[in-house]
């Protein structure tokens, strides 16, 4: 809760006025205790992952094979509308009873950490610097939590659920094992609590982490992924290679980004695979080569242009 009766009150302890972003939340937090505000996390969380999946599921239940095949990372891979439900429905149950009930009890944790949720509100720059030191530590913890959870007895009484989707999709980002789930908010929180920000910071961090794990399970591969612009970043591809391989895979434990798994070598399997997949391209390519030759129209009509001239 905001510590000050009027804004004009707050405008004088901040020493200037308020910009356009610091008046709205102040109007909207001066009388809301700190915890409901740290509770908005779940809300938003149940918001986003409802919202962000969609477009891809309607894509993919909606339009022709034909038309999303060739961006579908396994094509034959389809599941049915009661399929996506079903995802939904668990994963959503799960995360409520989870997420919801941490939220009950990590508030004290929050606090200790120096979360803050006065003003003045953080400048673009110093959000986007926190966050960019939440999306670094958590993808190093996440790796190596990501690689003990693929050891014998972990990944048959955890992490298996999260692999219950071979060819992922967005709804089943969060799919998994309830311990699994609060397992994985420790390097969620590291960030934070290292580098402790603003409590709108916070509740983006959450969001931003979350549409990044939709958009590496979304199952589809587009040419016109901004997030193809941002260095290291892995990627539905990569993530969805992990998947595909299951529970002997030794590649790709990385959340976010690829430097990890080259640092430490979990990425050989996956250039093996991308290598091989190259391969076969070529020879496809080398054995159709001559049938474009003797039937290309464009090479006749050049031929044809050529004894013109
Ligand atoms: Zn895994
Ligand atoms: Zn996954």
């Amino acid at each position: 809760m905001i510590p000050y009766a009027s804004a004009a009150e707050a405008e004088a302890a901040l020493g200037r006025a308020m910009s356009w972003w610091e008046a709205a939340w102040f109007r909207y937090s001066a009388s809301t205790p700190d915890y409901c505000l740290y509770c908005h996390n779940v809300v938003l969380l149940m918001v986003v992952y409802t919202l962000a999946p969609l477009p891809l599921a309607l894509l993919e239940l909606c339009c022709c094979t034909k038309l999303t095949s060739p961006y579908k990372l396994q094509p034959r891979v389809r599941l049915s509308a009661a399929e996506f439900l079903r995802c939904y429905r668990q994963t959503a149950r799960v995360l409520l009873l989870t997420v919801g009930a941490l939220q009950l009890v990590s508030y004290p944790a929050v606090r200790a950490v120096g979360i803050r949720t006065g003003l003045p509100l953080p400048s673009v720059g110093e959000a986007a610097a926190q966050l960019v030191v939440y999306f670094l530590v958590e993808d190093y913890l996440n790796y190596w939590l990501h690689r003990l959870l693929h050891t014998g007895w972990c990944y048959d009484a955890i992490h298996r659920v999260h692999h219950e989707y071979a060819a992922p999709i967005g709804y089943a980002a969060p799919h998994a094992h309830w311990a699994e789930v609060l397992l994985l908010g420790l390097p969620a929180f590291a960030g934070p609590a290292l580098v402790p920000c603003h409590i709108t910071t916070f509740c983006l961090w959450f969001v931003l982490r979350h549409i990044e794990a939709v958009d590496t399970h979304s199952g589809f591969a587009f040419p016109f992924n901004p997030t193809a612009l941002i260095p290291f970043y892995g990627g539905a591809e990569y993530h969805d290679y992990h998947h595909y391989v299951g529970r002997h895979s030794q590649s790709n434990f990385a959340s976010v980004f690829t430097f990890c798994d080259y640092i430490y070598g979990t990425d050989k399997g996956y250039r093996y695979h991308k290598a091989n997949l190259a391969e076969a391209a070529n020879k496809q390519m080398k054995e159709m080569a001559p049938l474009y030759d003797d039937n290309d129209d464009d090479t006749a009509a050049l031929n044809s242009w050529k004894k013109q001239d």
